[in-house]
């Protein structure tokens, strides 16, 4: 019989969210095992390599807090793995690009420092609930099946299904279970930007109808959207989306993934025969399953909603600042579009009564499962704002468990005050 782990805290899911919650905690002194039921930390940044930081900077100020950390850690390498540059899609500000192999470095690196115990390819399987609490979650790695008992549960799963299961309400995709595309990405090597970018449409919109009137592309190839990607001529490809995939069933996401790389395949033989600059290129960084944007919306105390962004509102307990548009993508039928959220000069913060449940004392939420209704959830759904999610619920964590509250007890105002003192920007 194997030995339980004992922990103060659990962090469920090592994405951007729980990067943030487990190091915030960890540097609070508490003791912290992060579970990934992958081979590597970073969730949607390892399955699609070279994703940027986008939305880093509303009003061209950096977010704060542990993005700009491992920003400034990263660009302060030899050479330099990070820097930020404007996006080449409107509303979006500056972003973050960087090398992804480096940032696994770098973000191993900070884990490390904070002295948490990370379990990497071990998937958290169901939460022993006692009354309201959540007494132990089970797992399940090479060894077999086995519990972890933690004082308290940060879920950063995305998909929340350890919350779920514990009984916390949620919405699947939009009010009709629509669910944004999920894609699958690659990086091609050997394409000098001074040719490809030359016509500066980052969509390669003339290229990409060609491609779908002669039947080469995939019709949701209409726009394939490309940028250039961290290292000198080469050029990350956010392009291929699938639709209609419920991201919580992983045949699925295998399908859509076999899907994925026979589109990848037929776009890159088209940009090798047809657009200028890519005829030597080669891809590399094929993403190992699709990128999945969005699943489960957890309800929270409370739900961030299009109107309260659109109002660019200010909450008294927001832990994070935001100006991103509103990046829907195909959900449905539904097209790709990156509306403003907010009008110009303006941004928004998120509440941390998003990230808390209401019924159970000792379990809280953070990154892509944030309380949100799909217009306010396909603004702040940014990797810097999950990452400061994260970071939340790490620094909530500490005060509910020195104080012996539950999460529900926790002033949020508090936490936004340790926030700001941790460098966040824009709060209140
Ligand atoms: C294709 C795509 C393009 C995007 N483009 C951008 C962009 O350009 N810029 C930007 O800033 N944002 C972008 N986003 C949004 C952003 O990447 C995500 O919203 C964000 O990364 C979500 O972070 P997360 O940590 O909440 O979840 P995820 O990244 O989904 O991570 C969740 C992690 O939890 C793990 N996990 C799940 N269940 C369990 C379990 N039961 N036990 C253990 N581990 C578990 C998963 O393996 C995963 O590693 C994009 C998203 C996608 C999918």
């Amino acid at each position: 019989m194997r030995a339980e782990l004992q922990a103060d805290l659990l962090v469920i899911g090592g994405g951007v969210a729980g990067f943030g919650a487990a190091v915030a905690a960890g540097r609070q002194g508490l003791g912290v095992v992060l579970m990934e039921a992958g081979a590597k930390i970073g969730g949607v940044m390892a399955f699609c390599p070279g994703m940027p930081w986008g939305g880093a900077y509303p009003r061209d100020e950096i977010v704060g807090g542990l993005i700009a950390e491992l920003r400034d850690r990263l660009a302060g390498l030899t050479p330099p793995a990070a820097e930020t540059r404007p996006c080449t899609l409107e509303n979006f500000g500056r972003e973050i690009v960087y090398d992804p192999d480096m940032a696994q470095v770098v973000m191993f690196e900070m884990l490390e420092e904070a002295g948490i115990r990370v379990h990497l390819n071990t998937v958290a399987t169901a939460p022993q609930v006692n009354g309201s609490r959540i007494d132990a979650v089970r797992f399940h790695d090479r060894h077999g099946p086995s519990v972890v008992r933690a004082s308290l549960v940060i879920d950063c799963s995305g998909d929340g299904d350890i919350s779920a299961q514990a009984g916390v309400p949620y919405e699947l995709g939009d009010a009709s279970g629509k669910m944004m595309g999920v894609t699958l990405s690659f990086l091609l090597v050997n394409a000098p930007w001074d040719t490809v970018f030359a016509e500066g449409d980052p969509y390669f919109t003339r290229h990409a109808e060609r491609g779908v009137a002669a039947g080469r592309l995939h019709p949701d190839l209409a726009k394939i959207y490309m940028m250039k990607g961290f290292h000198r001529d080469t050029v990350f490809c956010n392009s291929v989306i699938i639709r209609g995939v419920d991201g919580t069933k992983p045949d699925e996401i295998a399908r859509a993934t076999q899907e994925g790389r026979r589109r990848c395949r037929e776009l890159l033989a088209f940009l090798r025969d047809e657009v200028p600059g890519f005829g030597n290129a080669w891809m590399t960084s094929l993403g190992p399953t699709v990128g999945v944007r969005e699943t489960r919306k957890l309800e929270g105390l409370y739900r961030l909603t299009g109107r309260d962004i659109a109002a660019a509102t200010k909450f008294a307990d927001g832990i994070v600042a935001c100006a991103n548009p509103i990046d829907d993508v195909m959900r449905g039928e539904g097209a790709m579009t990156h509306d403003a959220a907010v009008a110009d000069s303006a941004y928004y913060t998120l509440p941390f009564r998003c990230l808390v449940p209401a019924g159970i004392p000792n379990l809280l939420f953070a990154g892509r499962n944030v309380s949100a209704d799909p217009v306010a959830f396909a603004s702040i759904r940014g990797m810097p704002q999950c990452m400061a999610m994260g970071q939340a619920a790490g620094t909530a964590a500490a005060i509910a468990l020195d104080a012996g509250i539950g999460v529900q007890a926790i002033d949020g105002r508090e936490v936004a005050a340790r926030m700001k003192a941790q460098g966040l920007w824009g709060l209140a």
